[in-house]
Formats: C-alpha cells, sequence, structure tokens
C-alpha cells in the first residue's frame, strides 16, 4: 500500500496528537489496586516484626488517628504492617495501606512523636497526594522516566497500569509534604497527641539524616522551614489537643 507525502504527514501529526491524549489520567481507585499489590509484596519480601510489644504500640498509634479521619477515611478498610528494617522510614499508601519501620522508633521517641510520624503519611492518603503527582508528573518527563524506568523492570500492563504503578515511586512534592505536616498535626492532636512533640521529632530526625540520608527524609522539606511552619499551626492544634483530652481521648500507646 502506498501512501502519499501528505497523507503520510497527516497519520504522523495524527500519531503524535494520540500519543499526547494517550498521556494516562490515573484514578485514585487505580493507585490503589496497585498499592495493595505493592503492599503484599512487601509483606512477602521484608521481615515482618513479631515483637508484640512493638506491634502492640505502633497499631495503637496508628488506630487513634484513623478514628479521627474524614469519611470515607475513616471507614476505610486500613491495614498496618511493621516491618522489622532498621531504615527509618514509614509511609501510607492510597486504599489505607500503612507501613512503619521498627527504625523510626530510632527518632520518634515516644507516641507523640509516633502520633505525628504517622498523622503526617495519612495525610498524604487523605489529601490524595498519589494521585495528584502522578497525573502532575505523566505530562512531563519526570512521568515519562518513571513509567520507562517501570516498563523497563520487565512491570507488564496497560499504560494506566503502568502509570498508577509510577505513582507508587514518585516523591511527594514540597507542597505536598507542608500540607501533610499541617493536616497530619490536626489528625494527631484530635486523636490525643501533643502537637508540640513534633518539633523534637523532626530535630531527631535532622540530627539522625547526619551521615546516610534517611529514605523518609531525603523528599522532605528542610528541618529548619518545616519546624517554624509547625510552630506557626501550634495554636490551633493546642486547642484540639484540648478538647481532644477533655472529651475523654488520653492514648496511653507506650508498652
Ligand atoms: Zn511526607
Amino acid at each position: 500500500m502506498h501512501m502519499n507525502r501528505t497523507r503520510g504527514l497527516l497519520v504522523g501529526v495524527l500519531l503524535l496528537v494520540a500519543a499526547a491524549c494517550a498521556v494516562p489520567f490515573v484514578s485514585e481507585r487505580e493507585i490503589e489496586i496497585e498499592s495493595e499489590k505493592e503492599f503484599d509484596k512487601m509483606r512477602q519480601s521484608m521481615a515482618i516484626s513479631n515483637d508484640v510489644n512493638v506491634r502492640g504500640y505502633i497499631f495503637c498509634v496508628a488506630d487513634a488517628i484513623i478514628a479521627e479521619l474524614e469519611e470515607p477515611y475513616a471507614s476505610m478498610d486500613w491495614e498496618i504492617e511493621v516491618f522489622d528494617e532498621d531504615a527509618i522510614n514509614a509511609f501510607a499508601m492510597t486504599g489505607g495501606k500503612i507501613g512503619v519501620f521498627t527504625g523510626i522508633l530510632k527518632v520518634a521517641e515516644n507516641q507523640d512523636q509516633l502520633g505525628a510520624v504517622i498523622g503526617h503519611e495519612v495525610a498524604h492518603v487523605t489529601q490524595q497526594h498519589a494521585v495528584e503527582r502522578v497525573n502532575q508528573a505523566m505530562t512531563t518527563q519526570i512521568g515519562a522516566a518513571a513509567a520507562g524506568a517501570a516498563l523497563g523492570g520487565g512491570y507488564a500492563g496497560d499504560a494506566v497500569q503502568v502509570a498508577a504503578q509510577v505513582a507508587l515511586t514518585l516523591p511527594y512534592g514540597r507542597k505536598q509534604e507542608s500540607e501533610a505536616d499541617t493536616v497530619g498535626l490536626v489528625y494527631s492532636a484530635n486523636a490525643g497527641f501533643d502537637p508540640r512533640a513534633s518539633v523534637q521529632l523532626w530535630k531527631n530526625m535532622a540530627e539522625a539524616n547526619e551521615g546516610a540520608p534517611p529514605e523518609f527524609l531525603s523528599t522532605h522539606p528542610s528541618s529548619d522551614t518545616r519546624i517554624e511552619d509547625l510552630i506557626a499551626e501550634f495554636p490551633g492544634a493546642l486547642v484540639n489537643y484540648n478538647s481532644a483530652k477533655s472529651s475523654g481521648k488520653v492514648p496511653n500507646c507506650a508498652p
């Protein structure tokens, strides 16, 4: 079959347009499906803590925070896993999968500080940061490169699946980190964890960061800015904290 030049050009343009339109828009649900798979993989491939006290402590803090979320997140089927890993890390995935590495307890010294960590991670989920991030990134080279890496890694799936997979690997943006701090502080205060403990937590993180940077910190705002921003939120957060206490929310999670 022969094609004249003009027609060939037209086809080329159409292919380009099609390629541009093919940039997938990924829904929260699609990221949730990939998150579940990833979470299961982690559970199979990483060491799970079997320390009953540590698990109970972390579940207690996480449950107290989950109870303070707005719907539909409060009734979501949250799953929490404690990984016996030295890295200072914690995450929460779309769909309500929370992973806490025991290494985080080196910097989160008490239940209030752990509340700040989990509040922050859960806020990434409720503010739908993964879906925001991936749909911004897929229109840029970052997204294309990440998708290429996912495909190069032998990932088989359609474009939307690949994009959803990419959502799990992209770091959050700085604005999202600040938002997770602010929203997370409200959750932890409402659960009865002292919001002021967040300052010491981020100081500990910064100290632990000297030397090899822990994964958890690599994309987070500089600790000075973060601490200043948190302190600015204290007046409101303390009102929440005090009313949580007076309504009987006094968590006692430490083993
Ligand atoms: Zn974060």
